[in-house]
């Protein structure tokens, strides 16, 4: 044994390590079980090593002990749910949580978390309720429906509406439109789930009116049209409109549903962005219901929206599982203040988040690229080569999977034998406030439309504790 090593009989015991001065403070923070435990564990790691002849005398020190304790005891208690930086170029990514609320949304959630609301309550009669008050009247304004319900997202909307119309019935969709969403959304899959049952028509690539025409029999309940979120079929193609697939279903006395996906409240074309289906436009093509999401091209929190006939809507209400899948008091608070912004679009390029990064101006973010590189090419040294660089944007989300937006950042190559892109990538992962970026080429990119200028001292400041 090495005769500097101290052994296990001198190791502090766990009561005199719970009255030590320097463990005062952990217990403040921390409370004393928390504390109890993690030198409970501490002990018996140094015990560990003591008998192995491994423990320096230093480390029985009670202070030094205090310290590990409090580096594991603060690391523990770090949420895992962290904020990061989204530098990957796509601006509504799902696995980052789509969509960043506007401020009036944020106050909105926390007012509503922390008092009682009048979630289903009506203030006027002194009487029960129902949510779905609380934004419809809002929903029909601004997509000209007659009536609208909420759900938790647009998934648990396609359920609940197939499932409340045609369960144990038929639905017809385009061979085209079978589309497979992330997350193991698949068209053909929440069918089955739903209890109804797929007909398919046309094929891949074209689909005719006499198509849905001779699919629809007894058993139909409802033409569906789904839109083709995250894909394009280019080429030898026909499809049939939704004022085209309304009058077919029509002329049967049947109802068109439309699941848009994304789906928008105002045309995007208006601020310079990719066209989008329109709600209202679709609902005025003939659509009896609609469906899209909250947290896409909406902007808002994560839900589902249905809107379209007050019947339909009616029968979508009673089904036992829009109980199940209801939205919570805090999607109602942000999505009331979300489409609150919808009813002043002259200001929605500038306060919906989602809409100012889509939209902001290249030079705007070559500039802000300009002054990051003198910050990050010092921070990385000898071993990267950092360079302003022009770089395409995606909206993400399944909307316009095809479109990309003009847009720059830093690109980031290692200088042959002394950088590694993937350590660098993973060191940005391990700041502070995580840093993700895109590997492709050889290059790290740093796309950065979604670093708002609000961001950009946060960003630099913990650059310095870049190792990689
Ligand atoms: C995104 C999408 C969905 C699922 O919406 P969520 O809000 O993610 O549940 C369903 N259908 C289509 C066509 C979509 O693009």
């Amino acid at each position: 044994m090495d005769a500097e090593a101290a052994s296990a009989r001198e190791l502090p015991s766990l009561d005199r390590l719970l009255n030590a001065a320097a463990v005062a403070p952990l217990i403040e923070r921390h409370g004393r079980s928390r504390v109890l435990a993690t030198l409970r564990d501490e002990l018996d790691r140094l015990r560990a090593r003591a008998l192995a002849g491994e423990l320096a005398r230093e480390e029985l020190d009670a202070d030094a002990i205090a310290r590990v304790v409090d580096k594991q005891l603060t690391e523990a208690a770090q949420p895992r749910l962290r904020a990061l930086f989204n530098l990957t170029g796509t601006v509504l990514h799902t696995n980052l949580g789509r969509a960043l609320l506007p401020d009036a949304a944020v106050r909105a959630i926390a007012r509503a978390a922390a008092a009682p609301v009048n979630l289903e309550f009506d203030l006027d009669t002194g009487g029960r309720g129902d949510r779905d008050d609380l934004v419809e009247a809002l929903i029909c304004e601004l997509s000209g429906a007659e009536a609208a319900t909420v759900v938790n997202n647009n998934a648990a909307a396609v359920l609940l509406l197939l499932n409340t119309l045609a369960n144990r019935r038929e639905v017809v969709v385009s061979r085209g439109e079978l589309v497979e969403i992330g997350g193991a959304f698949r068209i053909p899959d929440v069918m089955r789930g739903a209890g109804a049952k797929l007909v398919e028509v046309g094929t891949t690539n074209r689909t005719h009116a006499r198509d849905y025409g001779e699919a629809i029999g007894a058993r139909t309940a409802l033409l569906m049209k789904v839109h083709a979120s995250n894909y394009a079929i280019s080429g030898f193609t026909a499809s049939v409109d939704t004022a085209e697939l309304a009058q077919i279903a029509h002329a049967r006395d049947l109802p068109l549903a439309v699941d848009l996906g994304s789906g928008s409240l105002v045309d995007f074309a208006t601020f310079g962005l990719p066209r989008e289906p329109v709600v209202r436009d679709v609902l005025a093509a003939g659509a009896d219901l609609v469906a899209f999401s909250g947290d896409k091209l909406l902007g808002g929190p994560q839900a589902g929206i249905l809107a379209g006939r007050a019947d339909l809507i009616a029968k979508l209400k009673k089904n036992p599982l829009k109980r199940a899948l209801r939205a919570g008091k805090l999607t109602l608070a942000a999505l009331e203040a979300v489409l609150g912004l919808y009813r002043a679009p002259e200001f929605l390029a500038s306060r919906l988040p989602t809409l100012r990064l889509l939209n902001r101006p290249v030079v705007e973010i070559e500039e802000q690229a300009q002054r990051l590189l003198s910050i990050v090419q010092p921070a990385l040294a000898e071993r990267y080569d950092v360079a302003v660089a022009a770089m395409c944007s995606q909206i993400g989300s399944g909307a316009l999977p095809v479109e990309q937006l003009a847009s720059c950042g830093l690109s980031i190559r290692a200088r042959k034998g002394r950088g590694s892109l993937d350590r660098l990538d993973a060191a940005l992962r391990r700041l502070p406030r995580p840093v993700l970026g895109r590997i492709a080429d050889k290059t790290l990119w740093l796309d950065l439309r979604c670093l708002e200028s609000a961001d950009e001292a946060e960003f630099a400041a913990q650059l310095n504790l870049l190792s990689a």
